[in-house]
């Protein structure tokens, strides 16, 4: 143990940091707003959040709050004195310079991402000794002190307590990177020490191996990162009575399925198909069709270089899941299908007749309807015609135009990915559960999307962000109960913080009986033409009480701006009803039923597909409801779990190693909560002065000093200021309230508080002291 501490602390007193540690250049650089398109309404603020804490302090206050050449020894941020952004910022520069990634933030741990392998950190023996330390949380901040910390809590004092383990963050923060990193060391430390030869039984194994699986497929890289997770995920690691892993299931949420026909540029699609491109045998080439000099459509950038392009690991994890050869066989059989599909391309109409297909694109058709095993000409029938129901019996036949048959084409394809993503995942759940009767408890991974904001932001965006929201008023409930009782232990009562939370963004956003998503829904159930214009007026007529809603005066996009505890979002209306209905016409539904491929047709077999128009228009289920529903569900498990929050930090926007931005990292601090959380405490008490500092300042006003003797017989005493040192404190306060025309507040105890080894003071009551200070 003490091995670890004198590792770390030689590590923090020696990591000095290369000239890329660079605190000056972040004035240089494009702000998040301008790059982002962060919408500001009115003054910039947050309908609700306090304003911001004074960080004007200057000289020699701060001098006597905060010892800025020792800030980086700072393992929590809430004992940095006072809290505010600007010394919180400062900390976790301070820190990262010194390269130290982790910090404590009271109840939450923050991670700044090193961009660089540090193997050291994550070694198995690392893992070894936290887990075997009496104490692991005396030793530095450490990701592994979390997942400790769970582990020991799910036995619970009286009865087991299931976990969960939120880690949040932008993209290209770390969380995933952290999920995994928690799997492993679950996978070291709560497995049984008997050797087991057979490894490919062995469940830890089967729980690792579902992450190449699933980022093969759910995975890209996008220009924030390399292999960025465009779905959300909650893994629950089960353990029996003895603390030993057993299984693990997992929940996906909203796969950002558009990527399969569209990806916007400098970015990719989903790793699997560059895998199949790169590492494909010369058999596997004839048979997916795909000779080395091959262009896909839907394979952009395929000549970067990137670890994730792995085929074989990607296939070893599917065997050791049990995905037998056949199915493997079937899986890339349809991709390849779906990458010959993007080939294809229409001419336009003329004069009511199907758009045709030039040469090549109908050789791209067929060989397609061949990899999807589904007749050729149905299949481009299926495109290009639509079938319009009149009557039980009639059918009319209605050519598409060009626009038509591409977003046909492109449905067709992310249909089945969808449902072949969907089947990978519950194929995953049956390999990895384990028996009910056989785990007692769990502890739970959250690996979400983190808040967005981009230029363009749509239904995608909305769902992530109200996700978001939900996570933070979960998060800040959690939060405020773990001040409380940290006032408790000082001997303080909890009734001075009030807070108004975000419960009316969440109102705007899902409320019934009005709101963005039932409105949203309601347009999709009337099943006429959508009109983005139309809807926007009604969500002014209906809304516009919220004062979380507003609009952008000089856009001329209908659009509307949603007030985040992150910040303000503006979201386009264009396209949006369309994404909540996420049509599939049915035509392309019973094709897909009608392949001879036994794993296409058992996707679509059940008649519960995806798709929406066969429904009658009643019973359309959208995006935002199943959405909703979903996160319900997982709001109600972590509700029954004890949290624990991770925020990763992604320091620099070009993931360069060992580079840290002031205004990126202040920004995401902001966007993941803590400053949301610093405001919190702000509310309180965010300055905390020890009782003989308080004395050695303060003295002053009433023309006392504490001699040097006094202050040596308090050090390291515990407890017991308040009784020696405490007449004296009161005498201060008493005197500065009799100088000051604010007393109602000392006097109601609004200002100061009186700790059991600190007095507890409100920015205002140091301003008070300072001046009566000054004047002495
Ligand atoms: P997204 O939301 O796009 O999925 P993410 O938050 O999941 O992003 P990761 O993929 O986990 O981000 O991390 C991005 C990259 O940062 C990783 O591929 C890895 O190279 C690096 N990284 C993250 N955390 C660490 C760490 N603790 N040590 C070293 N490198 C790290
Ligand atoms: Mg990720």
């Amino acid at each position: 143990m003490a091995n670890v501490k004198q590792k770390l602390l030689f590590r923090s007193k020696n990591g000095v940091c290369g000239d890329s540690v660079d605190g000056t250049a972040a004035a240089k650089s494009m702000s998040f707003e301008k790059r982002h398109g962060k919408v500001n309404a009115g003054n910039g603020q947050v309908p609700g959040r306090r304003k911001s804490l004074n960080d004007s302090l200057e000289g020699d206050v701060r001098d006597f709050l905060v010892n800025e050449s020792e800030l980086h020894t700072y393992d929590d941020l809430t004992k940095v004195n006072p809290v505010t952004p600007t010394t919180v910022l400062k900390c976790l520069q301070a820190r990262y310079s010194a390269r130290v990634f982790y910090t404590h933030a009271g109840c939450t741990l923050v991670a700044l991402n090193p961009f660089q392998p540090i193997p050291h950190l994550y070694s198995l023996d690392m893992m070894r000794e936290y887990h075997s330390a009496p104490q692991p949380q005396e030793f530095k901040p450490h990701i592994f002190i979390v997942a400790e910390e769970a582990y020991r809590n799910v036995q619970g004092q009286v009865e087991p307590v299931n976990q969960s383990l939120v880690v949040s963050g932008e993209s290209g923060a770390g969380k995933t990177w952290t999920s995994r990193c928690l799997m492993k060391y679950y996978a070291t430390v709560a497995v049984s020490s008997q050797k087991c030869q057979d490894t490919v039984e062995r469940i830890e194994r089967r729980v690792l191996d579902s992450n190449p699986v699933m980022e093969a497929f759910g995975n890209a890289c996008t220009l924030r990162n390399n292999n960025s997770s465009r779905f959300g995920k909650y893994i629950q690691l089960q353990l029996n009575s003895s603390q030993l892993l057993v299984g693990a299931s997992v929940q996906t949420y909203l796969l950002e399925k558009t990527r399969v026909a569209f990806q916007a540029p400098d970015e990719r699609n989903f790793h699997i198909f560059y895998q199949m491109m790169k590492g494909a045998t010369e058999k596997q080439r004839q048979e997916w069709e795909m000779p080395h000099d091959q262009k896909f459509t839907w394979l952009p950038n395929a000549d970067k270089t990137l670890e994730e392009d792995n085929l074989q690991e990607t296939v070893d994890a599917m065997i050791s899941l049990g995905i037998e050869t056949d199915k493997r066989a079937q899986i890339f059989r349809i991709l390849a299908g779906i990458l010959q599909l993007g080939n294809v391309n229409f001419s336009p109409a003329l004069e009511s007749q199907p758009c045709d297909l030039d040469e090549q694109s109908k050789d791209f058709l067929k060989k397609t309807a061949s990899l999807l095993q589904v007749p050729a000409e149905e299949l481009q029938e299926c495109v290009t015609v639509r079938a319009l129901r009149a009557g039980k019996q009639n059918v009319l036949l209605k050519p598409c135009s060009q626009s038509e048959c591409i977003i046909r084409r492109d449905c067709l394809a992310k249909v089945i990915y969808a449902q072949l993503f969907e089947w990978l995942v519950t194929f995953i759940n049956n390999s990895m559960c384990s028996d009910n009767s056989k785990w007692s408890n769990f502890i739970g991974l959250l690996d979400v999307y983190g808040f967005e904001c981009f230029l363009l932001n749509n239904l995608e965006q909305l769902c992530i962000n109200y996700a978001n929201e939900k996570l933070q008023q979960h998060f800040v409930a959690h939060y405020l109960k773990a001040q409380q009782e940290e006032y408790v232990t000082e001997g303080l009562k909890w009734s001075f913080v009030s807070y108004q939370d975000n419960q009316s963004c969440l109102d705007l956003i899902e409320g019934s009986p009005t709101s963005i998503f039932s409105l949203l829904n309601e347009e999709c159930r009337l099943n006429r033409a959508s009109d983005a214009k139309q809807f926007r007026v009604r969500l002014e007529k209906e809304l516009s009480g919220n004062n979380r809603m507003s609009w952008d005066k000089f856009s001329k996009q209908p659009h509307f701006i949603v007030a985040h505890y992150a910040g303000n979002v503006s979201y386009q209306i264009e396209g949006m009803m369309e994404k909540n209905k996420d049509p599939v016409p049915p035509e392309l539904l019973s094709l897909l039923q009608k392949s001879e491929d036994p794993l296409l047709q058992s996707l679509f077999a059940a008649s519960d597909t995806e798709g929406n128009s066969s429904r009658p228009h009643s019973k359309v289920v959208t995006v935002v409801s199943k959405f909703k529903n979903s996160l319900e569900c997982l709001m109600k498990i972590l509700h029954s779990t004890t949290p624990h929050y991770t925020r990763c930090i992604k320091p620099n926007p070009d993931c360069r190693p060992l580079t840290f931005r002031k205004e990126e990292v202040i920004t995401q601090l902001e966007a993941c909560g803590i400053v949301e959380t610093i405001h919190i405490s702000a509310a309180g008490f965010p300055i905390r002065v020890a009782y003989d500092s308080f004395l050695q300042r303060y003295g002053l006003i009433i023309n006392t000093r504490l001699p040097q003797a006094q202050l040596n017989n308090n050090e390291g005493s515990e407890g017991g200021e308040e009784d020696s040192l405490g007449p004296a404190v009161q005498a201060i306060l008493n005197t500065v309230q009799k100088n000051s025309n604010r007393f109602t507040n000392l006097n109601n105890n609004l200002m100061v508080h009186c700790g059991k080894t600190k007095v507890f003071l409100t920015h205002a009551m140091l301003e008070l002291l300072e001046e009566q200070r000054d004047r002495v």
